[in-house]
């Protein structure tokens, strides 16, 4: 067989990986970094899940979102959202079709690794100021120390009123740090194994060091700080224990490298899905269609006038906070908020939400481990994902034998396959590393566990997990353009 005849055989029968390098144009490259201004100035305005929250009602409710009233018929084109007490949120645009048709969903989540205060966080020891934290999710412990952390949250004082937290983040603001032990007398340290390397409970968090001016007393530092807390907040030691305070890197969001290809921040996982699933849904502007009218199946819809923009499938994107601990607690996807929306919306509609969530197609917005090659040995080459090849596909996420995964079947990931390759994305598909190397879950479980396809779509991120995590522009603008081509589809 001739070279050329060789090479026909090979483009017709092999899959291709292409990178955003070789496969985007100059333009496509430009659209990418635009996109990402608006990606990079969420990420530094939501480092919790309260602020992520906020950050994205911001953005919602200036394109008519309202919140959602059940009970009420609504017609398409209708903007409604849900905010779960401040911590996770479901947007969704109401479509020409019948809820019983299904949605078209996305789901990520707004929650990030982290370090808790304990709910008596404030000590002195050695004329110092410190606070105890639980730390939050998977973290790599010894990351934590000798990095600059601000502090955010909320404290609700004992008369019930709310104090909002966020230090650290502004200019001239003061910022605190775990102080790690010097390499000099680190002999002990280094003979400790790497998850050891900084315990649980040395992640201790400096505050303050300059004692209240008295010749006698205890505590004089701790008494300072409680002293400027009060003038500045109006809370005492005891509003600590009714409080949500989080200590997150105060890194600001930058570009990385010389070519400016990747952006560093934290808290990426999973707001690098969460932002273009969400910026999807407020670019719907819907199919033109001429038959909306033939697929109704709801009389509530029959006298209501029909908008030409909206989607023929009603689409929506849920923000989940508690992902990071398993999607427990009633902010958390295990919890039935999202299921009690879909009834209210569906109730109203005259529609079964049973056949509603049956017909459902979900994107599980989150992210996967890119290759890295400083650390190749934990990943299966043919089957990881890469920054710059575009938006990932990850079939199942679980650990041992695919435990705790929803595994998507091969019809629906064709589909989404199928989708992407219409739409000219660069995508690829991924494995979260080696089989039996570890492993990982997302929300994408729970939301199967109801009775929906659903499939893992997201962004490879290198360092996942540590403070300052790394994603690709290319890949960033790839999942926007994927979501919204999911929100297209009939
Ligand atoms: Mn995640
Ligand atoms: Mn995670």
């Amino acid at each position: 067989m001739a070279d050329t005849e060789m090479q026909a055989l090979k483009d017709k029968l092999f899959a291709t990986r292409p990178n955003a390098g070789q496969a985007l144009t100059d333009a496509q490259w430009d659209e990418a970094t635009r996109y990402c201004h608006g990606y990079k100035a969420f990420l530094q305005a939501a480092k919790t899940e309260r602020e992520a929250v906020t950050a994205a009602l911001a953005l919602a409710t200036a394109q008519g979102y309202a919140e959602f009233v059940p009970g009420t018929v609504y017609k398409p084109g209708d903007k409604v959202y849900v905010n779960n007490r401040g911590k996770a949120l479901i947007f969704a645009v109401i479509g020409t079709g019948s809820l019983s048709a299904g949605l078209r969903l996305a789901a990520a989540h707004i929650d990030s690794p982290r370090l808790d205060l304990k709910q008596n966080p404030l000590y002195e020891d050695a004329d110092l100021a410190l606070f105890k934290t639980h730390y939050y999710g998977g973290i790599k412990k010894y990351q934590w120390a000798a990095i600059p952390l601000a502090l955010h949250g909320v404290v609700i004082r004992a008369d019930g009123t709310r104090v909002d937290v966020r230090i650290g983040e502004e200019p001239g603001d003061p910022q605190f740090c775990v102080t790690d032990l010097l390499p000099h007398l680190a002999d002990e340290q280094y003979k400790r194994p790497l998850a050891q390397a900084i315990k649980g409970e040395e992640l201790n968090v400096l505050v303050g060091a300059r004692a209240f001016r008295s010749d006698e007393g205890s505590d004089l530092v701790k008494l300072r700080i409680l002293q400027g807390l009060f003038e500045k907040y109006g809370i005492v030691e005891a509003d600590f224990l009714s409080a949500e305070l989080e200590l997150v890197p105060a890194f600001p969001v930058t570009d990385i490298g010389f070519d400016r290809a990747l952006i560093g921040g934290y808290g990426q996982d999973d707001r690098v899905c969460a932002y273009p699933a969400l910026t999807a849904l407020l670019d719907v502007k819907g199919a033109v269609l001429d038959n909306a009218v033939n697929v109704f199946s709801s009389s509530a819809y029959q006298s209501l006038e029909l908008p030409k923009t909206a989607p023929l499938h009603t689409c929506a994107v849920i923000l989940a906070d508690k992902e990071e601990i398993g999607s427990e607690g009633n902010t958390g996807l295990c919890a039935a908020y999202f299921s009690h929306f879909v009834q209210a919306l569906c109730g109203a509609a005259g529609v079964s939400a049973n056949e509603c969530i049956a017909h459902t197609r979900c994107l599980s917005a989150d992210v996967n481990a890119a290759f890295d090659p400083t650390w190749p040995s934990v990943m299966e080459k043919n089957n990881a994902s890469y920054l710059n090849r575009g938006v990932v596909v990850t079939k199942y996420t679980g650990s041992r034998g695919k435990a705790d995964t929803s595994d998507a079947s091969a019809e629906f990931t064709a589909w989404v396959l199928k989708l992407f390759r219409e739409a000219d994305l660069l995508w690829q598909t991924g494995e979260l590393g080696k089989v039996d190397e570890g492993g990982g879950g997302t929300v994408a479980k729970h939301l199967a566990n109801l009775g929906m396809d659903v499939i893992d779509v997201g962004v490879p991120v290198l360092s996942m997990h540590a403070p300052f995590e790394v994603t690709a522009k290319t890949d960033i603008w790839m999942a926007h353009r994927a979501f919204s081509a999911f929100y297209a589809t009939q």
